[in-house]
């Protein structure tokens, strides 16, 4: 399973197919990719090979856009389909995600409650209802109450409807970098997948919180506050 954004100035889809394809040796079942583009945010997503999203794509899906997300699944919350595959959405909210979220139960009893539909039988839907749930114009605040709420394992790759060409990421648990490019920034499960773009990357801890935009990359903790981090070399080669 695996995680890749890009925003910069070039067609994502290209980019975030060729992760994809980088990313396969983390083994998955389902894949799909999710862009924002002229015509607000598009999602193509299939089970099975990357192949299978690439014929979607190819059949008439293909969207356009400078900014992304991109997710390999191995399930663990709802069997491999197309239903089932990422990017989920709910309202405001479109992401990727791997890991578990614990008490997934719980919070979709209170998002059922305030009468959310769910399309999935996934944890990680939860994850994007709840996030919305929290989301009233303020990305960081309502990611910042999101992470407090929700007990797993996680890397979330995350795009709001109106913050366009502005990709958000957070993680516990489960491996996410932040590679710096010039005139573009990606997120990544592993930084080896964008050795072919960049050797300078970010390490987000467990709740620091990833803006990420075509001219700079900012870090917040959860109060909200700008964090100031190491910027690192990959000193091996793709
Ligand atoms: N738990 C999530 C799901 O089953 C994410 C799995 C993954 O890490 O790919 O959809």
């Amino acid at each position: 399973c695996g995680i890749i954004g890009y925003v910069g100035k070039e067609d994502s889809v290209g980019i975030l197919l060729d992760g994809l394809r980088r990313l396969e040796y983390r083994g998955y079942d389902s894949a799909g990719i999710a862009v924002s583009g002229k015509n607000g945010i598009s999602i193509v997503k299939s089970r099975g090979r990357l192949q299978c999203l690439q014929d979607k794509i190819n059949a008439g899906e293909r969207p356009f856009g400078n900014c992304g997300i991109g997710h390999t699944r191995w399930a663990t919350h709802g069997e491999p389909s197309d239903a089932n595959a990422h990017p989920h959405r709910c309202g405001h909210v479109t992401l990727v995600h791997n890991g578990i979220i614990e008490n997934y139960m719980q919070l979709k009893a209170e998002r059922l409650a305030e009468g959310v539909i769910f399309h999935s039988d996934t944890d990680t839907e939860v994850a994007a209802a709840t996030l919305n749930h929290f989301y009233t114009g303020n990305p960081i605040a309502a990611i910042a109450k999101t992470v407090e709420a929700v007990e797993g394992s996680y890397a979330l790759g995350i795009l709001f409807d109106d913050q366009p060409e502005t990709l958000y990421a957070v993680r516990r648990d489960s491996p996410l970098v932040v590679g710096l490019g010039s005139g573009e920034n990606f997120i990544a499960s592993d930084m080896t997948v964008l050795l072919q773009h960049t050797k300078r990357y970010l390490l987000p801890e467990p709740g620091e919180i990833a803006v990420i935009r075509k001219d700079g990359v900012e870090m917040f903790g959860l109060d909200g506050k700008p964090i100031v981090k190491e910027v690192r070399t990959a000193d091996w080669d793709a």
